[in-house]
């Protein structure tokens, strides 16, 4: 009797450290304590408060990234601009050399190029939000590396949460490869609406060429123009 009871205990806690390792909890046998403001659920970090206090504790733990390059090599942090309660937020690449002075994405030529397609929607900086897939420069601008996104990605998907917007518009491959996936090819994806689920919420994402490579291929801002018009129409439903 006390045998079969040993043994039915025995299962039941087999049982239950299984259901624990199948919803990946890692706090039945840990010895650390909880943290509740930090915690990372599903690649992203949970932060409490107001959204400018979020914001404050998601900048203030990129700022405190250990052992990264691009950070060792950069001048300052560059978060994000604009509108913290826009409904759209705009995913870069990652700063370049104006953006490392200033802090601040998009301000060199492809951010005057990104103000006029903004316009060309009839929105600006202060109706959107921008940000970057890394948050620090990389040296030479060059594009970051697989382990340097892969590092960054948890911030950026933080960051997302925190800003709360309807529409996230990803600025070239970089975006589009970091946030829907490796196989993707923006010349393929471009225009088109995904509706994807980045930590806790969904987003309508959708991607467009960056404006470095408009800058270079002119020919292609009649496609961007037809994302653009995507955009603008999705806002007013
Ligand atoms: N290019 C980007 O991708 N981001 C910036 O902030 C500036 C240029």
């Amino acid at each position: 009797m006390l045998y079969k009871m040993k043994r039915k205990l025995n299962q039941n806690l087999i049982n239950l450290i299984d259901y624990y390792n199948l919803t990946n909890s890692n706090y039945l046998f840990s010895n650390l304590p909880l943290n509740r403001f930090t915690e990372k659920t599903s690649n992203t970090f949970a932060f409490s408060g107001s959204k400018i206090q979020k914001l404050e504790k998601l900048r203030k733990k990129i700022e405190s990234i250990k052992n990264c390059e691009l950070k060792k090599n950069a001048n300052n942090l560059v978060f994000g601009d604009g509108n913290i309660n826009s409904k759209i937020m705009i995913i870069g690449e990652g700063p370049g050399a104006n953006e490392d002075i200033q802090g601040k994405p998009f301000v060199g030529r492809a951010g005057k190029l990104l103000d006029k397609m903004l316009n060309s929607i009839s929105l600006d900086r202060t109706k959107v939000y921008i940000s970057n897939v890394v948050n620090f420069r990389p040296p030479e601008n060059r594009k970051p590396t697989q382990e340097e996104i892969d590092k960054y990605l948890p911030f950026l998907k933080s960051h997302i949460e925190i800003i709360n917007p309807k529409i996230v518009l990803l600025l070239g491959s970089t975006a589009l490869n970091a946030l829907v996936g490796n196989e993707e090819v923006i010349s393929k994806a471009r225009g088109k609406w995904i509706y994807k689920e980045i930590g806790a919420n969904k987003y309508w994402l959708i991607s467009s060429f960056h404006p470095a490579f408009l800058m270079r291929q002119p020919e292609q801002k009649k496609l961007a123009w037809i994302d653009l018009k995507m955009i603008r129409d999705k806002l007013k439903i």
